[in-house]
């Protein structure tokens, strides 16, 4: 799958707006991302999730696990795990801090990866390696269907996704497609 069919894809189903976009920050963007709106379409989770546990298996093919954070990872470590034959867990915040719930267990020495449907700033995606990591296991590689930082995070793990995004935003004052004249609308609004 190249990144013009991933983006085309989740452009299909509205997940990838292009426009003139207020965000809920307040800052202005040309284009909206909203991932569950493609993984809405269980056949379409499942050919981004095959697509995407070939890229990591490229990379290592050990993995024991997959996990992501919850929410926005969840479907993503099931479809990534389906297609491995491994288990898919997730990471969810009690009292804001990512763990382990529901009786999840890594095991000392198991292998996985840390899957998320978007990394922006790759917060996410580094506290669930530290989950990984504090239950002794060890994180193999990291992956993404959409990466928007532009390929800039480093998470010091060899990292994959189906498509790189470089976009920018801008406060109202600064917004270009302010100045040309245009109204900002929310997403979704339309
Ligand atoms: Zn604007």
């Amino acid at each position: 799958m190249t990144q013009d069919d991933v983006l085309e894809l989740f452009k299909k189903s509205g997940a990838l707006l292009e426009g003139h976009f207020r965000l809920t920050s307040g800052l202005h963007s040309d284009r909206y991302l909203q991932c569950a709106l493609v993984l809405q379409h269980p056949q379409q989770a499942a050919v981004l999730g095959a697509a995407l546990a070939a890229r990591l298996r490229e990379l290592d093919s050990t993995a024991d696990f997959v996990i992501a954070p919850a929410l926005g990872g969840i479907l993503v470590a099931h479809e990534v795990a389906r297609n491995i034959g491994v288990r898919g867990l997730f990471a969810e915040r009690q009292d804001r801090v990512l763990t382990l719930r529901r009786g999840f267990r890594i095991e000392p020495g198991e292998r996985g990866y840390v899957v998320e449907d978007v990394v922006t700033t790759g917060g996410s995606t580094r506290e669930t390696m530290d989950v990984v990591e504090q239950a002794g296991g060890i994180v193999i590689a990291a992956g993404s269907l959409i990466d928007r930082s532009g390929g800039k995070v480093d998470l010091g793990t060899p990292r994959v996704a189906l498509a790189v995004l470089d976009v920018p935003t801008f406060t109202p004052e600064e917004c270009p497609l302010c100045k040309a004249g245009s109204q900002a609308v929310k997403p979704g609004s339309r």
